[in-house]
């Protein structure tokens, strides 16, 4: 790494001590910057490089409960406002056990350069809770995000601060997140959040929005080597939002997805994912993948391993951070997979980066491939200030040219600094350079 980055590393390192996850996101995006401030040294002037890295400003606070036994719970909730150049800060809020300062100062910091990247008038934010929503009743779900949104709406708005779902937060918490904001606020902010109901301000696609992106990125990067996912087996990780629509797009474009996961083991059908028991098991019943196997004959639960053990020409990882480690990835490339694409925020290690890179496969990061979720709720905040409604068709028809800009705007950026075909390095660039110009542009703020 060039002088001029590693020295913003270390700060970073030292600044936020322990916050491990956040430190590989600055690394990797850092990593990709050394030869853009090589050709454009004015982007590490005035301290840019150190303000991009630092969030605009973090909250931190109590969220108080009671739950069906009448206990007293106290959970912790976040929300790092990371960048506003671009727009107001957007992104996820995430309800799982394993949040911390860290791992949503990385999320963040991600959502930055995705956004960016969209083309869309969007700042990156993120959110969430150690609340875990698993083996809760609604009420307490409901009692939960009355308390976390009683704190979180002093500082989010249509134009300040919009976030959206995450792991652990789908349409249900965004509902109860947002009849309370209704009620606090005494105003129909319809555009204060997104991913709600159709029928009060949301939009169409935007449930099926990142896996469906992240299957396009996916087939936009094999139409560079003049091919397509028709016919081939997809191994995809996760059984969540995500997943599900990944799942979906791929037999929509001829794939043959074979596995999906939980926290719970992997599960492998080899005839191909019953998307409709899927759904009804995941979206409607809220059950574990144990549940498809008991009703699916020749589907098999593996409880030991990754996902990553199934023989697949791509893999779709749409579960979590550091999922793909590089033992995983070693499997993978042993087995002829030739696409990568990510549906989940940061869940290739370095080392397995490094190995698909080395290796010269198809490889889209996150914050490229997974965009379409955004993007979608970036459309969704549009019809709300228009007070209109598209068709599906017509927010599909946007998606996915949103997501061929985004795959062109990787290609050529990779290709203006000298490495054609990474996509890492491309859509750090790109990213970059769009949040950095209008930086400048704002002075030293
Ligand atoms: P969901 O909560 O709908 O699903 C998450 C899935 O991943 C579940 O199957 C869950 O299993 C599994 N999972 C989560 N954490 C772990 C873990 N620590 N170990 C094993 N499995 C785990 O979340 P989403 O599908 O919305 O999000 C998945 C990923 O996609 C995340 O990285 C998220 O940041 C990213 N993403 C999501 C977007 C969106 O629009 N929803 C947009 C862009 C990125 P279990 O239920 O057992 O925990």
């Amino acid at each position: 790494m060039a002088e001029v980055v590693e020295k913003v590393y270390e700060q970073v390192v030292a600044r936020n001590r322990g916050e491990t996850e956040f430190h590989q996101a600055v690394r990797e995006v850092l990593d990709s910057l050394a030869p853009v401030i090589a050709k454009h040294p004015h982007y590490a002037d005035d301290a840019l490089l150190e303000r991009i890295v630092e969030p605009e400003r973090q909250v931190i606070f109590r969220v108080p409960w009671v739950d069906d036994a009448g206990n007293v719970q106290v959970n912790r909730g976040f929300r790092i406002e990371f960048n506003s150049a671009l727009g107001p800060y957007k992104g996820g809020l995430r309800f799982h056990p394993s949040v911390n300062a860290g791992i949503i100062k990385f999320l963040g910091f991600e959502q930055i350069f995705k956004n960016a990247l969209t083309n869309q008038a969007i700042g990156g934010g993120k959110g969430g809770s150690d609340f875990d929503p698993h083996g809760r009743s609604d009420a307490e779900v409901m009692r939960f995000c009355q308390s976390f949104m009683t704190e979180l709406s002093r500082h989010i708005g249509p134009s300040t601060d919009v976030p959206a779902g995450d792991i652990g937060v789908g349409g249900r918490e965004i509902g109860f997140l947002f009849g309370q904001y209704k009620r606090l606020r005494n105003s129909y902010d319809a555009g204060v959040l997104t991913g709600k109901g159709l029928g009060w301000g949301g939009s169409l696609v935007r449930t099926e929005a990142t896996g469906y992106g992240t299957v396009l990125f996916a087939q936009s990067m094999l139409a560079t080597k003049g091919q397509s996912l028709e016919g081939k087996r997809v191994a995809v990780s996760g059984s969540g939002n995500v997943a599900i629509y990944a799942i979906e797009k791929a037999q929509q474009l001829g794939a043959t997805p074979i596995t999906f996961s939980d926290s719970s083991g992997y599960v492998v059908d080899e005839a191909g994912v019953d998307l409709d028991l899927l759904k009804q098991v995941k979206e409607v019943e809220r059950g574990r993948v144990a549940d498809y196997v008991s009703r699916r004959p020749g589907a098999r639960l593996v409880t030991e391993g990754r996902v990553w053990d199934v023989p697949a020409e791509v893999a779709l990882p749409c579960a979590t951070q550091n999922e793909l480690g590089g033992a995983g990835a070693a499997t993978l490339l042993r087995n002829g997979c030739a696409v990568v694409a990510e549906g989940a925020n940061m869940p290739s290690t370095p080392e397995a980066i490094e190995a698909f890179q080395a290796a010269g496969i198809l490889y889209a990061p996150g914050k490229a491939a997974n965009a379409g979720g955004v993007a979608t709720s970036a459309l969704e905040m549009e019809q709300n200030a228009g007070r209109t409604r598209w068709s599906f068709e017509t927010a599909e028809a946007k998606l996915t040219g949103i997501m061929a800009d985004i795959h062109d705007s990787c290609v050529a950026a990779a290709e203006e600094y000298g490495r054609p075909g990474d996509y890492v390095l491309g859509a750090n660039a790109a990213g970059f350079t769009r949040v950095a110009d209008v930086m400048i542009a704002h002075g030293i703020v």
